[in-house]
């Protein structure tokens, strides 16, 4: 990616159902006009926003989901992202766990790089569902040396935040080279 275009490849993994279609579409309706945005493929979008006075280009990509059998399209979605956003459900312990199993495989698959990432916690509209605290979603974040977000597709909350600050931290990257 050519980032003196200002455009981020963004990727969204995570367990199925945690919400990353979700997110992906309220972001994409966020203007209520689709003429900023390009569909690139079936689940991968494109759109410019400014952010903090500046113009980023977002080419979010919904791909996870589809996988092949030889998990060929996921090794791709590992190698292709400048930036992750990795999802679970506030409301699903095991989507929480798998995250770190994500976090792991990410950091084999791009050793030396370090990239931006948000670890996504989705649902928080579901407050009596809640299986995992806003205290372990923060602190798993120290692990995984990465920001912290909760958000809720639902009742959008926070998603205009979650991709903003996508573009923050690649850009915290690009300016202390
Ligand atoms: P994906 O498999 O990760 O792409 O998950 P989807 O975006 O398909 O969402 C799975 C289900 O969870 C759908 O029924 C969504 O409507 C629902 N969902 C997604 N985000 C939220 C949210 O923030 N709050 C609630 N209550 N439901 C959500
Ligand atoms: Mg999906």
């Amino acid at each position: 990616t050519d980032s003196g275009n200002n455009l981020y490849r963004v990727v969204l993994i995570g367990e199925t159902g945690v919400g990353k279609s979700t997110l992906t579409s309220i972001f994409a309706g966020l203007q209520n006009n689709l003429e900023n945005w390009g569909v690139l493929g079936e689940d991968t979008y494109e759109r410019t926003i400014t952010v903090d006075g500046e113009g980023a280009t977002l080419v979010v990509m919904d791909t996870w989901e589809n996988k092949d059998e030889d998990n060929w399209k996921q090794n791709h979605c590992m190698l292709i992202g400048d930036a992750y956003l990795i999802v679970y459900s506030i409301t699903d312990r095991a989507s929480f766990e798998k995250a770190s199993e994500l976090r792991i495989q990410l950091r084999r698959t791009r050793q030396a790089e370090d990239i931006p990432i948000i670890l996504v916690g989705n649902k928080c509209d579901l407050v009596r569902c809640r299986e995992v605290s806003v205290a372990e979603g923060r602190s798993c974040a120290v692990v995984f040396d990465c920001k912290f977000i909760e958000t809720s597709a639902a009742v959008q909350h926070n998603v205009q935040e979650l991709f903003e600050g996508i573009v923050r931290q690649v850009r915290l990257r690009r300016d202390s080279k």
